[in-house]
């Protein structure tokens, strides 16, 4: 990682501001995946297991044998379950599969059985209506009526995931919380698991035995159109390398795409689109100098990015000064929303170029 001094722009991460949210969000399992949406799955995942989590979802195997490394008791689900051939591995790093199809719970049972290990753990995902990751409710039905299926796994969850939970009021939801019921009906018992970050907010009856946010542990708001009740986690701070004193008129950027029609001065900072900086916030987004919102002029470039200064004093605005790209000022959701883009996707682009700072302290 480039050092502070290196580095074109500051990400900081304030763990605190994290573990805090993890306890608004209920205090049950933290979804991960995505090297913890860009901020770091080590840092992260320690924070929240030195505050009491014991349950951690990953997406991939790859990423739950690194966080194994880290963590020696919490449970890890693997939500893409065991691709395959690996079975071994997840039984020697003790990761639980979320079973997905009918050939992944063959293998599992193929694989509890030739173990000798007793029962092996497992966690089944129901298609509830999304038509992206699950069992069928054809599958769901093989299941219930041929329960030698599941010989040798212990079912210890039955999830779903809901398609439309950041929209309160849309049919979907109702729809597939019933078609969750139907399916647990068909299943031996187990603890059972419904809502994400958005689903949270649904209310109680939608939390079930566990819930699995992630977007919200990390300041994305839960509750699009209202006010976001989660903590920010993330600042981005470009650092200005060069201000142009502009006093006729000039063009700024590739496909010179805006014009500084008279005088002007114009901060050029070290971050772009390699740095996971949209290009689509070309002459849309804006930064924050201290309290003064400064447009983003011009276009995007791959290491470079370009703001009016005008308006901001001279001794502020120089070589070495700190430009908000996200900050309080301008959320994580509001970058995403001028890039045409949702804050998860913002912030898992998150670049490797940073000089990352954990701030253990709350504020
Ligand atoms: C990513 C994911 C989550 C977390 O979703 P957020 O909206 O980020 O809270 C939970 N469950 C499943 C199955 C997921 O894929």
């Amino acid at each position: 990682m480039p050092s502070y001094a290196q580095a074109g722009a500051i990400l900081s991460i304030d763990l605190a501001a994290l573990v805090d949210n993890w306890r608004r969000l209920g205090s049950g399992a933290a979804v991960v995946k995505a090297n913890a949406y860009g901020l770091g799955i080590e840092p992260v995942a320690r924070a929240l297991a030195t505050a009491g989590c014991r349950t951690f979802f990953v997406a991939h195997i790859h990423e739950a044998l690194i966080l194994r490394q880290w963590l020696a008791e919490p449970t890890i689900f693997v939500l893409h379950g065991p691709p395959p051939g690996t079975e071994p591995e997840f039984t020697a790093a003790r990761l639980i599969p979320v079973l997905s199809t009918l050939d992944q719970v063959a293998a599992w049972r193929a694989h509890a059985a030739g173990q000798n290990l007793g029962l092996l753990d497992a966690a089944l995902q129901l298609d509830t209506g999304m038509t992206r990751l699950g069992l069928s409710p054809a599958d769901i039905e093989t299941l219930g009526s041929e329960p030698w299926r599941l010989e040798g796994v212990r079912l210890v969850l039955v999830m779903s995931h809901l398609a439309c939970a950041d929209d309160p009021t849309h049919v979907m939801n109702e729809a597939q919380y019933r078609a969750f019921a139907t399916a647990r009906d068909c299943l031996p018992p187990a603890p059972a698991s419904l809502a994400a970050s958005s689903g949270i907010f649904l209310g109680p009856q939608w939390w079930f035995d566990m819930v699995r946010p992630g977007a919200a542990l990390y300041g994305v708001n839960p509750t699009p159109g209202e006010p976001n009740p989660m903590a920010q986690v993330v600042r981005l701070q470009g650092k200005i390398i060069q201000v142009r004193n502009v006093d006729s008129p000039q063009t700024v950027g590739y496909g010179a795409t805006h014009r500084v029609a008279g005088r002007g001065r114009v901060a050029t900072v070290a971050v772009g689109y390699a740095d996971g900086y949209p290009r689509s916030l070309s002459n849309r987004g804006s930064g924050f100098l201290g309290t003064v919102r400064v447009p983003l002029v011009g276009r995007v470039s791959m290491d470079l990015v370009t703001f009016d200064v005008s308006a901001v004093p001279e001794t502020l605005a120089r070589p070495g000064g700190m430009i908000d790209l996200i900050g309080p000022l301008n959320p994580v959701d509001a970058v995403a929303a001028l890039a045409g883009t949702i804050g998860y996707e913002i912030l898992t682009s998150l670049g490797q170029r940073y000089h990352r700072r954990y701030n253990f302290e709350a504020g």
